[in-house]
């Protein structure tokens, strides 16, 4: 855990969150300023600053959850998109690694 860790503090439940899916390693819960009718993060209970720092491991309990989560959402069959912001030109604010699951409308490309 990361003292000043805003997603370590959720994992601590110190934060409330609304939460999808739990397992010793990982947490998915629903973002506080959703960007599609299903916008869900996974993080690692573990602190990792960015996706490249992440082992491979973990890399693979986070995208297996995505997918969890988005058939735990219905969005499954739909389609829905992974997403990890990193770093300042990628737009990550929280420095705690996360993958956004979006879903339940129509995705446009490019992104913003
Ligand atoms: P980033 O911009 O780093 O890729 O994504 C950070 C995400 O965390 C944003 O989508 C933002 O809405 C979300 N977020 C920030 N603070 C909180 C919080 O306290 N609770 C939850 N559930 N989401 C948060």
């Amino acid at each position: 855990m990361s003292a000043d860790c805003l997603f370590c503090r959720v994992v601590a439940k110190r934060i409330p969150a609304r939460i999808v899916l739990e397992t010793d390693a990982v947490l998915a819960f629903h973002d506080i300023n959703p960007q599609a009718p299903t916008h869900v993060l996974v993080i690692p209970k573990e602190h990792f600053r960015a996706i490249g720092d992440v082992d491979p491991v973990t890399a693979g309990q986070i995208l297996a959850t995505a997918h969890e989560v988005a058939k735990y959402e219905g969005i499954d069959e739909s389609g829905y998109r992974l997403v990890f912001n990193t770093n300042e030109d990628g737009g990550q604010t929280v420095y705690h690694v996360h993958c956004h699951v979006l879903g339940g409308r129509h995705m446009t490309w490019p992104p913003g």
